[in-house]
C-alpha cells in the first residue's frame, strides 16, 4: 500500500512540476505573436506620448469633445473609416477586411471629478464644469486614458496585419461610462444599425490589483448593476423645543437608515450579492429647528435583476413602513426616485470567456491569467450585450501595477491606490504594450 501510494505521489508531483511551468513548456506561441510584439514595440513611444497627452487633458462625462476629436484623428490615421458624434461624443471606426465575423472593441473616454495628486510630470490640472454647472477638478482616475491608448494601439497593430485576420473590425470610443449613460446613448444613436452589427464585443479595464503582464478573466457575472436612488423623507417642521408639535424627519430618517441595513442582512440570501449604501443625508438648517424634509442618496448594487427588484421594493416598503409608524399621513409618505443612469450587471459570456482564457494562456502562460472574483463595481459595457440581439460580450481586467511595486505594497500590507483614487497611477510603460498585445491576441483569434 505504502509503495503504491508513494508511486502515485511521485507521479502526481511529476505532473504538477510539468504543469506548473505549464505553457512555457507546452504551449506553442502562436505565429501571430511575433509580428504583434514587433509592431507594438515600434509604436510604443508614440503611443506612450499619446497616453500622456490624453492623461493631461481629461474631460468629464458627455463633454469628451477634444478627446473624441483626437481619437477620431488617430483611428483615421490608422486606416479606419471613422464616424464621429454617435451618442453625443462617441467615435465609431470601421475596418473591413473581407468575409468573416464582425468584432467590436470598446474603449471609454471620460474622466472623473477628482483632484489629481499623483505628482506625475504630466498630471492633470484641468478644471471644468460638471453637468450641474459646478466647477470641478478633472482626472483620468479610472484609467480610461489607458483604454483609449490601447484602442489606438490595437488599430495600428491590426491594420498592419490584415493578412492574418478577416472580417470587419469595429472600434468604438464611448463617452460617459462613469455616469452610466454613454453606451445607451451610442446604441440609441444607431450603433448596431448604422454600422456593421457585431457578432461579439470585447473590452478591457485596467486595475492596480493585478501586476502588469497579467490578465484577470471572470466567466459569467463579473460586475454588479448600479442604481442611484433618491429618498425624500417628509416630516412636519417646528421648534426644536416642541417636538410634540412636529413630525421629526431626522429621527425618521435615522430609523429608515437602520431599517435599510436589514435588507442585506435579513432579506437577501447570505450568498446573494447585494449592496445598499446611504452615501448622503441632508436636512435641517439650525440647532433648534425641526426641518420638514430630509434627503437621502443611496446606491444599490446587485448581480441580478431579481435581486435588484427585491432591494428596490424593500427600500420603498421600509421607508413607507417607518413613516406610517411615525404617524405621518398618506400625503407625507417618503418619495423614492430611481435615477435614469441605471447600469445593468455585466455578464461575461461563458463560451467567449473560456475561448479568451485559452488564447491568453497560449500567448502569456497560465500563470499570467488570473480568475478574480466578481466585484460590486458597475460598467455600462454590459449594455452592448443586452439589446434584442443578445450579442456575447466579454471584458477582461488588465494588470496595471509593475510587479515590483505590487510586491512592495503587499509586503507593507498597504492597499494600492485604487481606481477613482487621486493617487491612482497605472504603470503605463508596461500596461499599454501588454494591453495592446492582449487585445490584439483576442481579436486575431476570434477573426482567424
Ligand atoms: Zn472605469
Amino acid at each position: 500500500m505504502y509503495s503504491r501510494a508513494m508511486n502515485l505521489l511521485r507521479k502526481s508531483l511529476t505532473l504538477l512540476a510539468l504543469f506548473s511551468c505549464g505553457p512555457t513548456v507546452f504551449a506553442e506561441a502562436p505565429q501571430e505573436a511575433a509580428p504583434v510584439k514587433q509592431k507594438v514595440a515600434e509604436e510604443k513611444e508614440s503611443l506612450l506620448a499619446l497616453y500622456r497627452d490624453l492623461h493631461s487633458a481629461p474631460e468629464l462625462s458627455f463633454q469628451e469633445e477634444k478627446t473624441s476629436t483626437r481619437l477620431a484623428k488617430e483611428l483615421r490615421a490608422a486606416g479606419f473609416t471613422v464616424t464621429e458624434k454617435i451618442g453625443k461624443w462617441g467615435v465609431v471606426a470601421v475596418l473591413e477586411n473581407g468575409q468573416g465575423k464582425t468584432v467590436l472593441v470598446r474603449s471609454d473616454m471620460d474622466a472623473l471629478p477628482v483632484h489629481e495628486l499623483t505628482g506625475l510630470p504630466f498630471a492633470s490640472t484641468v478644471r471644468m464644469k460638471d453637468h450641474e454647472g459646478k466647477e470641478m477638478p478633472v482626472m483620468h482616475a479610472c484609467g480610461h486614458d489607458i483604454h483609449m491608448t490601447c484602442l489606438v494601439g490595437v488599430a495600428r497593430v491590426l491594420a498592419s496585419m490584415k493578412d492574418r485576420w478577416h472580417g470587419t473590425l469595429v472600434l468604438i470610443a464611448q463617452p460617459a461610462e462613469e455616469r452610466g449613460g454613454g453606451a445607451l446613448a451610442m446604441l440609441k444613436d444607431g450603433l448596431f444599425k448604422k454600422f456593421p452589427k457585431p457578432d461579439l464585443c470585447l473590452a478591457l479595464h485596467d486595475t492596480p490589483e493585478i501586476p502588469t503582464g497579467q490578465i484577470g478573466l471572470v466567466s459569467g457575472t463579473a460586475m454588479a448593476s448600479v442604481d442611484s436612488v433618491d429618498l425624500i423623507v417628509h416630516g412636519v417642521g417646528g421648534h426644536g423645543a416642541m417636538p410634540d408639535q412636529a413630525k421629526d424627519p431626522i429621527v425618521l430618517s435615522a430609523q429608515i437608515i437602520l431599517g435599510l441595513q436589514t435588507i442585506r442582512s435579513r432579506e437577501l440570501a447570505p450568498i446573494e450579492g447585494g449592496v445598499v449604501t446611504v452615501g448622503a443625508i441632508n436636512g435641517g438648517t439650525k440647532h433648534n429647528i425641526i426641518p420638514d424634509e430630509v434627503r437621502l442618496q443611496i446606491t444599490v448594487r446587485a448581480f441580478s435583476m431579481e435581486t435588484r427588484t427585491k432591494i428596490l421594493t424593500a427600500i420603498k416598503r421600509i421607508a413607507r413602513g417607518q413613516a406610517i409608524s411615525a404617524g405621518l399621513p398618506e400625503e407625507l409618505m417618503p418619495e423614492m426616485k430611481i435615477g435614469q443612469d441605471f447600469t445593468p450587471a455585466l455578464v461575461n459570456d461563458a463560451a467567449l470567456a473560456s475561448r479568451l482564457r485559452g488564447v491568453f494562456t497560449q500567448w502569456f502562460g497560465a500563470q499570467n491569467v488570473q480568475e478574480p472574483k466578481p466585484i460590486m463595481g458597475g460598467e455600462d459595457f454590459s449594455r452592448y450585450g443586452m439589446t434584442e440581439d443578445k450579442i456575447p460580450v466579454c471584458m477582461f481586467w488588465l494588470g496595471a501595477t509593475l510587479p515590483e511595486r505590487y510586491m512592495e505594497f503587499k509586503k507593507k500590507k498597504e492597499p494600492l491606490p485604487g481606481l477613482h483614487s487621486p493617487f491612482f497611477k497605472p504603470d503605463a510603460d508596461a500596461t499599454v504594450p501588454f494591453g495592446i498585445t492582449a487585445m490584439s491576441a483576442a481579436v486575431l483569434d476570434v477573426m482567424k
